[in-house]
């Protein structure tokens, strides 16, 4: 970042930690930002203007600590998930700054030196990261050709590592891939240790039941929402976990003290009850989502089938010219690493339309 810093010379980092560069998609001002998943439609028109008032009471009271507990944010969380026709308890519902620091708690309270944690690859970036971080031991294990998972070789897996966490990506980042329930309960039963299911991209799954359905006959299941991604308040940085209250135990012992300011617990619990506004484009995005796998296949493309607000798209002879092409348009989307392919975030009818007209005219180069 500076060049003292530099100047300074090496600091005794961590061993496993010197030489490495932060992790982050790069954050360009382009007029067309497709590459982080998040939900491109402006916030609900009013927001603003109704929190002003209570922003203001909760400034007022900045000279005290936030409420530990959070409690009035998990309460408004309970009646979100009742409105999906979930019934748990405030007990069972626990909050951070995004679900990036929730997994990381978990990793923190169930992972950690000498256990491990299992994930099926190519999955979520941040999971081999959040568990070097902790010092938890990374096992990937390979998804098969269509990514999609199956009972038997979860199990198989499970058994042949005997993880202390296995951590499925449920719609999962990068390719889109649902995930079954069976599946969930299949690894619950198949091991002793933890079983997590990110559901980040849960909403964009219609007529989906969640894995929060399980957690009667599954304790030690825990499913990680985010109010980043069809929310659309990825800056709020809000995530949560729906778990058994004896796992919610057990984050609340490495949670940092007052790890939620009471300005993100209160804009948080405001946008919750105000849900419907804030998940208002859901349909149309999934709509996106759906135009562009059938315009890029008609193209020529192998579009993945996904559940989520993104399609990862393979048949690319080159994806980093046609990354660099799309980027020099303006038009930022991924590259995650997966040789002739990009991800691409399902985004609003313009941006969608832009998006495929321009790699339309670059394909036919
Ligand atoms: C985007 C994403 C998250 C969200 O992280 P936040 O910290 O809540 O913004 C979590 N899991 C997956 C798989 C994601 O793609």
């Amino acid at each position: 970042m500076s060049e003292s810093c530099e100047q300074a010379g090496p600091v005794p980092v961590r061993d496993d930690l010197r030489g490495l560069e932060p992790y982050g998609a790069p954050q360009l001002e382009v007029p067309i930002a497709l590459n982080v998943n998040e939900n491109t439609y402006p916030i609900p028109e009013g927001f603003v203007e109704t929190i002003q008032e209570r922003v203001g009471k909760v400034l007022a009271g900045m000279n005290r600590y936030p409420d530990r507990e959070a409690r009035k944010l998990r309460e408004a969380l309970v009646t979100y998930l009742s409105r999906e026709g979930l019934t748990v308890c405030a007990e069972q519902v626990w909050a951070a700054n995004g679900s990036n620091e929730v997994l990381q708690q978990i990793l923190q309270a169930f992972g950690g030196a000498g256990r491990s944690l299992l994930s099926f690859t190519p999955t979520y970036s941040m999971y081999p990261i959040l568990a070097r971080n902790t010092q938890t031991q990374w096992v990937p294990v390979c998804r098969p050709n269509d990514y999609v998972l199956r009972s038997d070789s979860v199990i198989a897996a499970i058994e042949t590592h005997t993880p202390d966490i296995v951590l499925l990506c449920g719609p999962n980042n990068p390719t889109g891939t649902s995930l079954d329930l069976e599946v969930v309960e299949a690894a619950h039963n198949a091991s002793e240790g933890i079983v997590v299911v990110d559901e980040a991209y849960f909403e964009f799954e219609r007529g989906r039941k969640s894995a929060i359905t399980l957690l009667e006959r599954c304790d030690r299941l825990i499913v990680s929402r985010t109010m980043s991604k069809a929310f659309g308040a990825a800056a709020l940085r809000l995530g949560y976990m729906v778990a058994a209250p004896a796992v919610v135990d057990a984050l609340r012992i490495v949670r940092l003290p007052y790890h939620l300011s009471s300005l993100v617990q209160l804009v948080a619990q405001i946008a919750i009850e105000q849900s419907d506004r804030f998940l208002a484009h859901v349909d149309q995005i999934c709509t996106q989502r759906d135009r562009l796998i059938t315009e890029l296949t008609h193209l020529g493309y192998n579009c993945h089938p996904s559940g989520a607000n993104f399609v990862l798209v393979g048949g690319f002879s080159n994806s980093q010219k046609m990354f660099q092409a799309l980027c020099d348009r303006g038009i930022l989307i991924r590259d995650v690493g997966i040789p002739n392919h990009l991800r691409i975030t399902a985004g609003t009818e313009e941006e969608t339309e832009e998006v495929i007209r321009a790699i339309a005219e670059l394909t036919k180069r």
